[in-house]
């Protein structure tokens, strides 16, 4: 089975993969290994390249043509839904005013830098007028999307990071996430016996967690030939091509445990990558696949694989070995302590369990800023606010509050909810993957081929061409449920922390 387009659009789906290809490259580079100074030289040769790109993709003779092409194509088909999308993208450019496009871009690019300064100060007033001014720019900049159809506009928003998704399904999904983790974090807290986690602050050389970042990665059976792991300040994965995807970690002497969640994690965005079908390549059942399918990926590895006893219980032996300072911590005490509950200010750092909440409190916000309902001058006390409301824990500083995360400053609005959606997607996935085969026992004697076969099968081939709550129905023959999600973590931390049952 293959993808068969007219001459012509190959042609241009070829050449904007190429640009797109190179500009990633760039990106991959700067981030990795390009030494400081070099750096201002391959931006300027990468915003070039990224303006051809534009002109190419948005020339009018060539949307007109694409256009008339997408007519021509049998509904249905998975060619008409490759158009479609890239119609739809199309079309939302050609719909914005290039002074509202242009101011846009400007105040993201203004706001993203700003954004830098201001958590360094700790100082939000710095940041304020930016982000209002962004925020209005970017709720103005959506307006113009095809898919607006004047009712709610963040609904618009959410359809572009998972598509399909709405508010009114999120509002849903986040009820249920509220009503059945608030109380049981407060329970876990109060009644959950004390656990010590003090290996996870053990500081440990980065050298030494290098190497045993080899025998995780080979343990996951990492293929050297298609994934290179890097190092970066903040981990991500890099899709260059169905062969060559660049995924890279954050050492930290003194959190032995950061660093390899997190390649677990950018491995679990690249293993979809490399498991889509390869016809999809260049086109956008590709690279439109949703952030919240991505993250049901990253977090169903980091989650239910890395986090898992039988993971740990493969591994223990060579941890030891390379790490005797663990000799005297068991098996069991050493997965009490990677997956310790403790409520905090900081999502990057936060736990499996805490994490949705911090999702939850960004949710609540950030629909009212694409309402244009937010007070901006309150926005760091509602942000303390319902911290202090949801978690027990209130910020103190501005950098540790409102301004800890990039994603407002480049004007991503939607973007935090697929983080918590994907989570969720990862436990109905994994509860049927459960019922067909042994994962434990797969895990426990090193078949991981065993998993990734199963995530190939029912997941990942697809790519783009199904939504992630359309995958989650076929697999489970069930809607998508919040509640295997929940149900899943309380029965979980309700054993760790030796909760009787209610
Ligand atoms: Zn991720």
């Amino acid at each position: 089975m293959s993808l068969r387009f007219e001459p012509f659009y190959e042609e241009y789906l070829k050449k904007l993969a190429a640009y797109s290809f190179a500009q990633a490259l760039i990106y991959t580079d700067q981030a990795t290994v390009a030494p400081k100074k070099g750096v201002p030289f391959s931006s300027d040769q990468m915003s070039i390249l990224g303006q051809e790109e534009f002109k190419l993709a948005n020339d009018p003779e060539m949307v007109a043509k694409i256009e008339e092409y997408q007519k021509r194509l049998p509904e249905g088909s998975l060619e008409r839904k490759e158009v479609d999308m890239r119609v739809n993208d199309l079309a939302h450019t050609k719909n914005v005013p290039a002074d509202v496009y242009g101011g846009f871009i400007q105040a993201r690019n203004k706001a993203g830098y700003i954004w830098h300064e201001a958590k360094e100060k700790n100082d939000y007033e710095l940041f304020k007028p930016y982000l209002k001014d962004l925020m209005s720019r970017s709720i103005e900049f959506m307006k113009y999307s095809p898919k607006y159809n004047g009712n709610n506009l963040y609904d618009v928003f959410l359809d572009a990071y998972e598509p399909e998704m709405t508010e009114a399904k999120y509002d849903a999904f986040f009820d249920v996430i509220k009503e059945e983790l608030v109380p049981f974090i407060a329970r876990v807290q109060k009644e959950g016996r004390p656990i010590n986690d003090s290996m996870m602050s053990k500081t440990f050389d980065v050298k030494r967690q290098e190497q045993f970042m080899n025998t995780i990665m080979d343990y996951l059976q990492v293929d050297r030939d298609r994934v290179a792991l890097g190092t970066t300040e903040h981990p991500f994965t890099n899709f260059l091509s169905h062969n060559d995807m660049r995924i890279t970690t954050h050492y930290y002497p003194d959190r032995f445990l950061s660093a390899i969640l997190s390649t677990v994690h950018e491995y679990g965005h690249a293993l979809y990558g490399l498991q889509m079908d390869e016809q999809f390549e260049g086109t956008a059942l590709n690279t439109n696949v949703g952030s919240g399918a991505h993250e049901s990926q990253s977090r169903f590895l980091e989650n239910h694989i890395g986090r898992s006893r039988a993971f740990w219980q493969a591994n223990y032996d060579e941890l030891i070995r390379q790490f005797p300072e663990f000799k005297d911590v068991s098996l069991d005490e050493l997965v009490d302590q990677i997956n310790v509950s403790r409520p905090g200010l900081i999502r990057t750092e936060a736990d499996e369990l805490t994490y949705p909440l911090h999702i939850l409190i960004r949710y609540e916000i950030e629909k009212d800023m694409a309402e244009g309902k937010i007070d901006y001058d309150k926005l760091p006390e509602i942000w303390a606010d319902k911290y202090e409301q949801y978690l027990g824990v209130r910020p103190h500083t501005y950098s540790e509050g409102v301004l800890q995360d990039v994603h407002w400053s480049d004007g991503y609005l939607g973007y935090f909810p697929t983080y918590a959606l994907g989570s969720a997607y990862a436990a109905q996935l994994y509860r049927q993957m459960e019922k067909e085969i042994d994962v434990e026992e797969a895990l426990r004697t090193g078949h991981m081929e065993t998993i990734t076969g199963w995530l190939k099968e029912n997941v990942h081939h697809y790519a783009g061409s199904m939504t992630m709550a359309e995958i989650v129905e076929k697999v489970s023959g069930e809607p998508f449920d919040p509640h295997y999600y929940t149900d899943y973590l309380k029965e979980k931390y309700s054993k760790l922390y030796a909760l009787d049952e209610q």
